[in-house]
């Protein structure tokens, strides 16, 4: 049971009594963790099968725990999600705690929600609808009752899609009709499972009896009212198990909230706490990749980000694709996976993450043309989403209707005829501001324009009949049957899986980070979307960007910032920016640190250096380094026993930066010591003579001898 296991996942197997903190990293094996601890307890005689409830978060990976739970031999412990857990419980104990059926649980909730809308006097369309009804939603998990909702927005920043006091009315009025026709909503099953359970003692001791021991997996995205769930089922017992990764949390949005796996300790302060860190996932390049991303995040969750290790065969680099435009990327990217396909890699192995559906279509469009078949995760087809065939056909009555030929003689007329018609279904040429399904919507409209921008540039002169046998055709193609296909999906909804080769694309500036991330937390869920998705490979990981959106537009686009510092700065990349590439985001120079010394400049690739420690380093972080690795260590050793003589930190002596620096420069003078980056004139009369005499060869102990001689 436990050969399959490494030392850290054993020790989570075998810690059989008491609270368990699993903090992991991506790829690191919790699931795998998890399922062996359950299946070894049960082995071993330790944990009843039926006395054990597994908690993920969605049914997809229910099914999978409770797959391997059998494979096991550990078959009949439950593996369920918070939600179908609670309904479980909820559905046995109705008849007792309130009387009668369980009311029926409403199936959606956008009728009811316009209803009470309407009894409010507030006109809200179809996509409001959808926003509002996502903040119901929002405040349910949070535990936020209607009359708070107007001052928890006004603490938390939240964009609400309407005025808040507007969504606190509609929200009440939501629930009174619920109350009136006896239904129950999604978030009701948690939320009076939770109120039976507090209010009575002998259900909660039902339950209890029941279930003695609890694992939770991706415990960094736990709602506040899942963990109440928890607290409740624990009452005062702590035979909990808990995985998760701070840095992987992308539903704060939802509610979700990291503090419950990173206050783990305090709140159990006898907890077992192991960290995995070795990536048995990803190939030391990808791992790279991540841990570089990570490097460079801020705020609470990175505080606590681990360093991972692959266990893997080196692989290739992850390799960075610059495209003139959208169309070029999408196709350039298809042809790539088509040659992947062509090498042997299965279409289901591979997938293309992207930030928001509506960047889906250029890629289902690519490979559909690439005769590549493919699968949406999450999203419906783009052709088949309310609002484009809502479009496509005002654009088929407008095409019957012969267009409006006063538009035609404009220079860009099938465009101009595309925006007026589409004006009528909701397109602006400004996005709304905001998220949410009003934006979703408008992304949509404005690729139908853009594709009628294409299409006339191809085609110049074609006619609005021309452009809706065009959509026919699309629409068409893109609807093949498809067996094992290639996954498009976005970011968020690749969490957990893994494939051989990944294709990250679209990110540029506004997309990664999305333009409506603005506060700083916003923008560090932001990277860690991007997190999820570099760890999501195996093998092959693709990163893309393009400058124009459509080709011969204006090259105004830059790459994500959250890859400055780690696109590799070779000299053919640099190069290609020099050569007239055009775009390539080289960052403001240092000006006011690098005084008339000119910009630093990488002394591998020539590449300017932006970044402090790669300035240190006077390298990229990526270019090979000529260090001597028993220089550096013997330059660390001294550094550890000054430190502790003057009573100062390390670095304080010198950053790692430095002595890396150093130890790849071996500098054989004064002079030659001096030059380098954090050394300055202070440190070299105090340090110099030691670290000269380091780098002649002398010993740590010598050196410290005639140190010791001098004093
Ligand atoms: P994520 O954070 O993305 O959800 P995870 O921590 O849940 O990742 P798993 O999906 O359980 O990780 O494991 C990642 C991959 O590594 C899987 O393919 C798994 O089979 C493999 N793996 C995990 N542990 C080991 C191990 N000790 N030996 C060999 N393979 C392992
Ligand atoms: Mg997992």
């Amino acid at each position: 049971m436990l050969d399959g296991l490494d030392p850290e996942q054993r020790e989570v197997a075998t810690a059989l009594h008491g609270p368990v903190c699993v903090l992991a990293g991506a790829g690191t094996g919790k699931t795998r963790a998890i399922t062996h601890r359950i299946a070894y307890g049960v082995r071993a005689g330790i944990l009843q099968p039926t006395s054990v409830l597994a908690v993920t978060f969605t049914n997809r990976a229910a099914g999978e725990m409770r797959g391997r739970l059998r494979q096991l031999g550990a078959g009949g412990v439950q593996a369920r999600t918070f939600h179908s857990a609670a309904l479980r419980q909820l559905q046995y104990f109705w008849p007792k705690a309130v009387g009668g059926d369980l009311p029926r649980l409403l199936e959606r909730k956008v009728q009811l929600v316009a209803e009470a809308a309407a009894r409010c006097r507030i006109r809200l369309d179809r996509n409001e609808l959808r926003d509002v009804t996502s903040e119901i939603e929002w405040s349910k998990v949070t535990q936020t009752v209607p009359a708070d909702y107007p001052a928890v927005v006004a603490k938390t920043q939240r964009d609400a899609p309407r005025d808040p006091a507007e969504i606190s009315q509609i929200y009440a009025t939501y629930e009174e009709l619920k109350r009136d026709r006896s239904v129950i909503d999604f978030e009701d099953v948690l939320l009076l499972t939770v109120a039976i359970l507090q209010d009575r003692h002998d259900i909660a001791d039902h339950v209890r009896r029941q279930y003695q021991h609890f694992v939770v997996d991706e415990y960094q995205d736990v709602s506040p009212l899942q963990q109440r769930l928890l607290d409740l089922w624990l009452g005062d017992r702590d035979t909990l198990c808990v995985v998760g990764d701070a840095s992987q949390t992308i539903y704060s949005f939802t509610g979700a909230t990291p503090d419950h796996l990173l206050n783990f300790r305090t709140r159990h302060p006898h907890a077992t706490v192991v960290k995995l860190v070795r990536d048995y996932r990803s190939t030391p390049q990808v791992v790279h990749l991540a841990n570089g991303l990570l490097g460079q995040a801020r705020g609470r969750a990175a505080e606590h980000r681990l360093e991972l290790v692959s266990q893997r065969e080196p692989g290739p680099e992850p390799d960075y694709t610059e495209y003139a435009d959208e169309p070029s990327e999408a196709e350039g990217t298809a042809r790539r996976i088509r040659d992947l396909i062509a090498a042997g890699v299965p279409a289901g192995e591979i997938a293309v993450l992207y930030r928001v559906n509506s960047q889906s279509e250029v890629y289902e469009q690519a490979l559909a043309d690439a005769g590549v078949p493919y699968q949406l995760r999450g999203a419906e087809r783009f052709f088949e989403r309310a609002e484009v065939r809502e479009a496509g056909v005002a654009l088929r009555g407008a095409a019957r209707a012969g267009g409006n030929d006063s538009l035609l003689d404009d220079a860009e007329g099938l465009p101009a005829e595309v925006r007026a018609v589409l004006s009528t279904k909701g397109w602006t040429s400004e996005p709304p501001a905001g998220s949410g399904a009003v934006r979703d919507r408008w992304e949509s409209l404005a690729a139908l324009v853009r594709l009628a921008e294409d299409f006339e540039r191809a085609r110049p002169g074609a006619t609005l009949s021309d452009l809706v046998a065009e959509l026919d055709e699309r629409a068409a193609a893109q609807h093949a049957p498809t067996v094992q296909g290639v996954t498009l999906a976005s970011l968020h909804s690749a969490k957990g899986l893994e494939w051989e080769a990944v294709f990250l694309v679209g990110l540029t500036e506004g997309m990664m980070p999305i333009t409506y991330a603005k506060t700083d937390e916003q923008i560090e869920e932001e990277r860690r979307l991007l997190y999820v998705g570099v760890t999501r490979a195996r093998l092959h990981l693709s990163l893309s960007w393009s400058l124009a959106r459509s080709p011969g537009g204006r090259a105004g686009r830059r790459p994500s910032r959250f890859l400055n510092g780690l696109r590799p700065g070779s000299v053919s990349f640099a190069a290609r920016g020099a050569a007239g590439g055009g775009g390539i985001e080289r960052g403001p120079e240092p000006v006011a640190k690098r005084g008339r010394r000119g910009p630093a400049r990488c002394r591998v690739c020539g590449r300017t250096l932006t970044d402090a420690g790669e300035m240190k380093l006077m390298r990229c972080e990526d270019c090979p380094s000529d260090m001597d690795e028993a220089l550096y260590e013997r330059l660390r050793d001294w550094r550890a026993v000054r430190a502790k003589e003057i009573g100062q930190p390390a670095y304080c002596v010198f950053t790692d930066k430095t002595l890396m620096a150093i130890a790849e420069a071996v500098p054989g003078s004064a002079g030659e010591l001096a030059v380098i980056s954090g050394v300055g004139a202070r440190k070299l009369g105090r340090f110099g003579t030691a670290v000269l005499a380091i780098c002649a060869g002398e010993t740590v102990e010598e050196v410290l001898g005639e140190a010791a001689d001098e004093v």
